[in-house]
């Protein structure tokens, strides 16, 4: 880090200047965890801003610009940071309009236009249109997160660039803040800035015969920089200019948009091809069928998809497995669907051609291609894809002679790479794969650059067509402007931003400051790269899903941004707070920059516990801090990122294994060990549960514990059962003269294979089914273990004695493992690894040592089920994969049989409306759809399984007394969508901290889909 970062790094800011942004009202923070978090996007660049300001007004907006531009300072407008080449990152203050600007307003049918604040996400917006017919057309690849502001100053697009242009042909007018702070309304209708406006068409009109020379037409997407022939089609429109600025001349506060009405049909032609370069060749005669789209993409891209339980019915639906190919075209249409289809399939071009009209399938074959990007980066160690000439395009006739120019620059340095992306855009986003830490590949990145700034001049293509000109490109605008364009932006520049507060150095460099804002392609590199990570700790996890490192895992966090979603189960605190530090990314990154030492031991914290920018620091603990807390703790490990996040980053484990080098390092603290020992209480709490249950209740006890170890006094506890349900299931056998019910070995007897013994609760089921009336039926289906875990053994045995019930109507004897442990769950939460590897240990080798033709093992409490099949092989238990085989949720396992003999089971009828909220663990590693299938099979029971993500209980977390907050407003989309279910509506929820949560928060009592099966029996 030169001494210039390290010093903005510590807060190179004087209390002068933070008083005076901190006055305007806005809320702006200046903390080494703010400039931490803002110092990167979705590119391979870092810069480490003062701080990061949130307004919520226009008002508010243009007081902080004023104040800040008034101090001295730079400003960089910001939405999710999603920019791929450093366009999101700067050195002054970050102005961070996604967090509170997100309003739609002024929807207006009949004139096809809509206001949004420059927060807004272009999915959020698209879901507003929907039930009215309509869309925003742009549809760039980040829909799920890319706010308007950020579309329109990157001038974005996507697949369908085609039929809907690019953003900018879709704005209307925009309200913005200048340097100065005015706010002003720019567009077609507004007469504003009117001297700016005459200087512009001026110099604009004098570029005329340069941009005709150097801009031939035929390019579908735009050209770097300003709009300027966008301007001077039509000369009284600024937002042509500010579209594609890059958050250089001013900020926008919010947009008045034009909105499309939705296509009323679509089709999918899939073209497969032996070679990219045929594909190529196929795309320029495809282009005269004027298709929606036509996107491009090839083995490496789904390659990535082998192995990925999400990706497999899409791989199942393109034939990859059983009809290799190279590449494909997917070529949508949207009007005359049929007739066009059936053009192309007439054109037998390629391998084979494959028609796709149904929308799932539809649906399938587009999460393939947007997740690209992701699929490519996500590959196991460190060189990855790197994008800084993924931006390039040319005329969609010259990609065949393109894609060879580019080949013949990658082949000499031994480089591969993916040619994906919008063919008919004649947009590849090519990304060459690197190992940034290496400084032979960093030559290779530079060289790269170079020629193909000079390959995309040659074809008097844009270098930078959608992502914009950032970092990586600003050093190659001389080249891909020339001089006259590039003094015309600048003159540009000056005439909005005189100071050059804003963005300064991009797009071009900036003069004024020789060794400040000269961007190069190779500077600012993010520090990893340059400096790379060195672990205080040896780590203890094996990383087994991919990449077998702590640090590769950590490195799979490339920025961009898929976490900050408002779906899915990936990042439920980011989704209840939208703010930066509560995503995966942001944890990720505080992570990194704990082991980078750029987490000060004592920065700022001073006058009333503010943090300030404070004098520069000396190096922080890496694992110890308070940004590290404020990453660390608030995640719930509820492991939504790992299936969801694109490049698999496992934040769950990531925390576990920082938290474990610290408490090795410092010792276990006390609550973290009560935490980790629940079964133990568990079992001393039912010695006396009557007694233990009323003294827990006793407010003066609550108040002591919530003082003692932070359990929060507004949370009911988990009662303590009159009898344990592993004590039940022994004595009805017993009762029933049969041998014991529960088999297995002490540890100590674990050694010599201990015996199994001939399980005797079929009698039970007997009894019962002989009061029912019905005929005695015989165990025809062999033996299965039911892990009872802590809560169904302790606490909740009504729902161990209903799966009994199941299981035993299906036929099989049903036996507990004598002597069993705890999973290992809540100490694995704790990053108590030792301990939990213990109980790891001890639980498969005893699992092991039965003498029997290995049974399946069934669990209720989902969370243990996930110890058992991922986290067990995480920790590196010995035989944790065998046993993994053999371990089944209780439903899935119910479920599969069911599927495969319908009338092993006859459900009494039960009309009933039911809602299953899935726990999280369950999610992450199987399709809760089938829950719901599940429940349908009582007959006249409709149900329905939530569009939901961790409740905000995650074990022990909603407990705490300083996450009681954050835990109710995680549980917040949960609680909507209960209380929108009519009433008498019936909740099922498998997870015990979930059925904790709901009963807590509402007046509902969930139940285990064991219990609802056998009430219908
Ligand atoms: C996986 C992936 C796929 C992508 N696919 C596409 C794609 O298909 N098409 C495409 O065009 N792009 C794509 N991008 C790039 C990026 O997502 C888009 O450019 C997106 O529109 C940026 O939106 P954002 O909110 O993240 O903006 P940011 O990244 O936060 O900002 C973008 C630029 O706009 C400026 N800015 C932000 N808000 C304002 C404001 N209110 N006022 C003034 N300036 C502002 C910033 O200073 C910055 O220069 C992709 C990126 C990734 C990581
Ligand atoms: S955690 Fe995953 S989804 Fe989030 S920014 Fe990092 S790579 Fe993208
Ligand atoms: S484990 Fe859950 S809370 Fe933590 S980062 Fe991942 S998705 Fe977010």
């Amino acid at each position: 880090m030169s001494t210039r970062e390290l010093m903005l790094c510590h807060g190179k800011m004087t209390f002068a200047q933070e008083r005076k942004i901190r006055q305007t009202g806005c809320d702006a923070r200046f903390d080494n965890l703010t400039r931490q978090l803002y110092s990167t996007d979705a590119s391979i660049y870092q810069i480490h801003p003062v701080g990061a300001a949130f307004p919520k007004t226009a008002e508010q907006a243009s007081l902080v610009i004023h104040a800040t531009a008034d101090a001295g300072l730079s400003i960089t407008p910001r939405g999710a940071g999603t920019s791929l080449v450093g366009n999101a990152i700067g050195d002054g203050l970050i102005v961070d309009f996604s967090r509170y600007n997100r309003q739609i307003t002024d929807l207006d049918l009949e004139k096809r236009s809509v206001r949004v604040g420059a927060g807004v996400v272009l999915d959020q917006l698209n879901e507003f249109l929907k039930p009215h017919g309509f869309c925003f057309g742009p549809d760039v690849a980040t829909s799920s997160r890319a706010t308007l502001g950020g579309m329109i100053a990157n001038n974005s697009s996507g697949a369908r660039c085609p039929i809907y242009g690019t953003t900018s042909d879709h704005v209307m007018s925009l309200k913005i803040v200048m340097a100065d702070g005015r706010l002003e309304k720019i567009g077609a209708s507004h007469e504003s800035l009117v001297s700016e406006r005459a200087t512009i068409e001026k110099l604009v009109r004098a570029a005329r015969t340069e941009m005709t020379e150097r801009w031939p037409p035929g390019l579908i997407k735009r050209w770097p920089g300003y709009g300027i022939q966008r301007f001077l089609r039509v000369p009284n429109d600024l937002t042509n200019i500010l579209a594609g600025s890059e958050g250089t001349l001013a900020a926008i506060f919010s947009a008045e948009l034009k909105i499309s009405p939705l296509p009323r049909e679509k089709g999918l032609g899939l073209i497969f091809f032996a070679s990219v370069a045929e594909a190529m060749q196929a795309t320029v005669e495809l282009v005269d069928l004027k298709p929606a789209a036509i996107e491009h993409i090839d083995r490496p891209l789904f390659d990535g998809t082998k192995g990925q339980l999400q990706f497999q019915a899409a791989r199942d639906l393109l034939e990859l497995d059983t009809k290799p190919c190279e590449s494909i075209l997917i070529v949508e249409f949207y009007e005359d669907v049929a007739e066009r289809l059936s053009i192309l399939q007439s054109k037998k071009i390629g391998l084979r051609t494959k028609i796709v009209s149904e929308q799932a399938q539809m649906n399938m074959v587009w999460s393939v291609r947007k997740s690209g990007l992701s699929l490519l980066t996500g590959c196991i160690g460190p060189a990855k894809p790197v994008a800084f000439i993924e931006d390039a395009a040319v005329r969609p006739a010259q990609l065949p002679e393109y894609v060879r120019g580019l080949q013949s620059i990658m082949k000499p340095l031994g480089l591969d790479a993916s040619y994906y992306g919008h063919a008919a855009s004649g947009l590849l986003h090519v990304r060459p794969v690197l190992d940034m830490h290496s400084p032979a590949d960093l030559k290779k990145f530079r060289q790269v650059a170079d020629e193909t700034s000079a390959l995309v001049r040659q074809f008097k293509g844009s270098l930078s067509a959608e992502h914009g000109v950032g970092i990586a490109r600003t050093e190659y605008m001389r080249d891909q402007l020339g001089n006259q364009l590039l003094e015309v932006m600048r003159e540009i520049k000056r005439a909005f931003d005189p100071k050059n507060v804003f963005n300064p150095g991009k797009i071009f460099a900036d003069a004024s400051e020789p060794d400040g804002h000269q961007h190069k392609i190779d500077n600012h590199l993010r520090e990893n790269f340059t400096r790379p990570l060195e672990l205080p700790f040896q780590p203890v996890l094996a990383f087994a899903f991919k990449d077998r490192s702590f640090t590769g895992n950590l490195e799979q966090c490339n920025g961009c941004g898929g976490c900050l979603k408002q779906s899915g189960i990936m990042c439920p605190t980011f989704i209840a707070t939208h703010d930066e530090v509560m995503s995966t990314r942001g944890r990720a990154n505080i992570i990194r920059a704990a082991l980078e030492l750029r987490l000060a031991r004592n920065d700022g914290v001073a006058r009333g516990g503010k943090m300030t920018a404070g004098k520069p620091s000396l190096l922080g603990d890496p694992l110890k801090s308070a940004e590290l807390d404020a990453a660390l703790s608030n995640c719930l490990s509820c492991k939504g990122c790992t299936p969801e996040c694109p490049s698999n980053v496992n934040l769950a484990l990531l925390k576990a294994e920082m938290l474990h080098a610290r408490w090795r390092r410092d010792g276990l603290p006390l609550r973290e060990r009560i935490l980790s020992n629940v079964d133990l209480l568990g079992k001393l709490g039912c010695l006396m549960p009557r007694l233990t249950n009323r003294f827990l209740d006793f407010k003066p006890v609550r108040v002591a514990m919530e003082k003692t170890i932070g359990i929060s006094r507004h949370r009911s506890l988990p009662q303590y059962a009159n009898e344990r349900f592993d004590k039940s299931f022994a004595k009805r056998l017993g009762s029933a003269g049969a041998s014991p019910a529960v088999f297995g070995a002490s540890p100590k007897t674990s050694v010599v294979a201990p015996k199994f013994e001939e399980p005797a609760l079929l009698n039970v089921s007997r009894e019962a089914r002989d009061t029912a009336g019905e005929a005695p039926a015989l165990p025809r289906r062999g033996k299965l273990i039911l892990w009872d875990d802590t809560f169904v053994r302790y606490h909740e045995p009504h729902i161990g004695i209903a799966a009994v019930k199941v299981l035993e109507a299906l036929g099989f004897e049903v036996a507990l493992v004598k002597n069993r442990r705890c999973c290992g769950r809540p100490a694995f939460s704790q990053g108590n690894l030792d301990a939990s590897a213990e109980l790891a240990n001890y639980n498969v080798k005893i699992v092991s040592s039965l003498q029997y033709s290995n049974p399946p093992i069934l669990f209720l409490e989902p969370s243990c089920w996930s110890m058992f099949v991922e986290d067990y092989r995480e920790l590196k238990i010995e035989n944790a994969e065998r046993i993994a085989e053999r371990c089944f949720s209780f439903e899935k396992f119910v479920d599969d049989l069911l599927t495969r003999e319908p009338e092993a089971l006859r459900f009494k009828e039960r009309v009933a409306n039911v809602v299953i909220h899935p726990h999280c663990h369950a999610k992450s590693i199987a399709n809760p759809e089938f829950m719901g299938k599940l429940a349908e099979r009582l007959p006249g029971t409709k149900a329905t399984v939530l569009d939901t993500a961790c409740c905000g209980m995650a074990g022990a977390f909603g407990a705490l007394a300083e996450k009681y907050d954050l835990s109710v407003q995680i549980a917040q989309r949960l609680l909507d969508q209960l209380d929108n279910q009519p009433s008498r509506t019936e909740v099922i929820a498998s997870g015990t901290s979930c059925r904790h949560q709901i009963t807590d928060l509402t007046n509902l009592r969930p139940k285990h889909m064991a219990e609802f099966l056998a009430e219908a029996l």
